[in-house]
C-alpha cells in the first residue's frame, strides 16, 4: 500500500483502515470520557493521586481524606503489582483483594472515582465492583485478550503506554478496546525508553510532543504520569506542569504520608505538603487554559 504521508510514523491509510475508532473525523473532533462526576478531555483536569500500592487501610484512607480536603475526586492505587524483579520481601508485597477492599471502603467513604491496575482477567469482577477506571499498565498494553475482556465490561479504560512502543502501536492496542464498542479510552503516558534513559540518572523519558500528536489525530483524552516517568521525586513538579502546558486532559502522580517508607517506588511520590504545593501551581496553568483541576 502506498503511504500518502512518507516520513510520519502513521499514515492517511492507517488512519482508515488500521485505528478508524481513534482517528478523529474532523478538525474539533474531541470525546470527554465522563467518569461519575469528573470527565477528560473537556473543562476539567482531573488528578488521580495515590500511592503506588495500597499498602493497608490506614494509608489509603489517609490519601483519601487528604483528597477530599483538598476537593480533589480522583485516585490511584495499586493492588495487583507488576513490579519488574520477582522477589517479594515483607515490605514489597502485592496485597490483591485485600488492596481493593481497602480502595473501596475508602472511595465510599470520600466519595472518589478510582483507579486501579488490571493484571489478570480472573479478578476483572472484582476490580468493576471496587473501582471507577480500569488501569491497563505499560506492560499490558498490548495483550490483547486482556483488552478484549476489559472493553466488554464497559468501564472506563486508561490505557498506559508501553515505554517501547511508538504511537501508532499504543493507538493501535487503543483500537482493540474502541472495537469492542467501549469509548471510554483514556491514553496515558508514563515515559518512554531511548538511549539517554540507558544511564542511572533517568531510568524514562517522558515524551511531552506525544501529547499534541495525539490530539493532531485522535479524539482521545490523554492524561500524563510524571511519576513513573521521572521515577523522581523531585523532578515530578516540573513534569507535571509542563504536561499541563502541553495540554494534557489530567495526571496520574503519585503521593504518599511517607515517601522514604514506601514499600514500591520510594523515589517517586510526593509527600502531602509537596503535592499540595504542586496543586497551587498547576491550577495557575490549568486557567490559562480555562480549565479546572479537580
Ligand atoms: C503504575 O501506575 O502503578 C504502574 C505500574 O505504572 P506503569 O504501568 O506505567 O509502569
Ligand atoms: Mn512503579
Amino acid at each position: 500500500m502506498q503511504n500518502k504521508a512518507p516520513g510520519k510514523d502513521i499514515s492517511l491509510e492507517d488512519l482508515k483502515e488500521k485505528i478508524p475508532l481513534c482517528a478523529k473525523k474532523h478538525k474539533n473532533h474531541k470525546s470527554i470520557v465522563k467518569v461519575k462526576d469528573i470527565s477528560f478531555g473537556g473543562k476539567e483536569i482531573p488528578f488521580l493521586s495515590g500511592p503506588n500500592t495500597v499498602e493497608n487501610l490506614k494509608l489509603i484512607m489517609s490519601v483519601g481524606k487528604l483528597l477530599k480536603s483538598l476537593r480533589l475526586k480522583g485516585m490511584r492505587g495499586g493492588a495487583f503489582k507488576p513490579l519488574t524483579f520477582p522477589y517479594r520481601s515483607k515490605k514489597y508485597f502485592e496485597p490483591k483483594l485485600d488492596g481493593l477492599d481497602w480502595l473501596k471502603q475508602t472511595k465510599d467513604k470520600y466519595d472518589l472515582v478510582v483507579t486501579t491496575e488490571i493484571m489478570e482477567i480472573k479478578y476483572l469482577d472484582n476490580i468493576c465492583k471496587a473501582t471507577d477506571i480500569i488501569q491497563i499498565g505499560s506492560r499490558n498494553m498490548q495483550n490483547y485478550p486482556l483488552l478484549t475482556e476489559c472493553a466488554k465490561t464497559g468501564m472506563p479504560i486508561m490505557l498506559k503506554r508501553h515505554y517501547g512502543s511508538s504511537l501508532r502501536d499504543w493507538l493501535g492496542a487503543a483500537e482493540y478496546i474502541l472495537a469492542e464498542g467501549n469509548n471510554k479510552v483514556i491514553l496515558c503516558e508514563r515515559g518512554v525508553s531511548v538511549p539517554h534513559t540507558h544511564k542511572s540518572t533517568s531510568r524514562f523519558l517522558l515524551d511531552l510532543q506525544v501529547i499534541p500528536a495525539v490530539k493532531e489525530i485522535t479524539h482521545l483524552p490523554i492524561i500524563s504520569d510524571p511519576s513513573h516517568s521521572t521515577f523522581w521525586a523531585p523532578w515530578v513538579e516540573s513534569m507535571t506542569l509542563a504536561s499541563l502546558a502541553a495540554g494534557c486532559d489530567g495526571i496520574l502522580i503519585e503521593i504518599h504520608p511517607d515517601p522514604k517508607n514506601a514499600a514500591v517506588d520510594p523515589l517517586q511520590p510526593l509527600n502531602f505538603n509537596q503535592f499540595k504545593k504542586l496543586l497551587l501551581k498547576s491550577k495557575k496553568i490549568a486557567k490559562c487554559f480555562n480549565k479546572k483541576i479537580v
